[in-house]
């Protein structure tokens, strides 16, 4: 199933074919009591696992919610929290508050983890979402890097959120997050 609410056509999750360490063709094996793709070449399975992302809760002054519109897939032209996945080497919390910048042009301070979560990826199988919020930001939202716009949202007056995981987030964060 697709990370999203929206009519996109659902995507099959891409399969790796071939080992990135030998260049030779994958096969299927049992091994460690799951089905996973082994390089007989290299006599090693080869291990998947959940892509860390993060995403940012950032809230002005009229308690709007930021929200950034994608301009790449999946789910081009829907609303998301803005964030991103976490570069090698990179801090969790630095990794967010850079996607800030980058999509937004604002510059912010991490407020509390509020929430982790896996959610199935059409790319990447499955992505590992840690949440923040953000206490304390400067600037005004302009649009930046993979974002065709950025603006606050009422929670009354949400667009269509791009992935079911963002929409459980706000809905969290608004229902019940900031008694927390
Ligand atoms: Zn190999």
């Amino acid at each position: 199933m697709i990370d999203g609410v929206t009519q996109t056509p659902p995507l099959a999750v891409r399969k790796k074919t071939h080992c990135h360490f030998c260049g030779d063709t994958l096969e299927q094996r049992v091994f460690e009591n799951r089905n996973r793709l082994f390089c007989v070449r290299c006599d090693t399975p080869i291990y998947e696992n959940p892509v860390p992302a993060t995403c940012l809760i950032v809230t002005d002054a009229d308690d709007q919610v930021l929200l950034v519109k994608r301009n790449v897939d999946p789910q081009k032209g829907f609303w998301c929290l803005p964030g991103g996945f976490i570069e090698l080497g990179e801090k969790p919390e630095a990794s967010a508050l850079r996607e800030l910048k980058e999509e937004t042009g604002l510059s912010g301070e991490i407020g509390l983890l509020f929430d982790v979560l896996s959610h199935p990826n059409p790319f990447y199988g499955t992505v590992l979402i840690i949440c923040y919020t953000v206490s304390r930001f400067a600037g005004e939202p302009i649009a930046g890097d993979d974002a065709a716009d950025a603006r606050f949202f009422s929670f009354k007056a949400l667009p269509e959120i791009a992935f079911k995981s963002h929409a459980r987030l706000i809905g969290e964060f608004f229902n019940n997050g900031k008694a927390a």
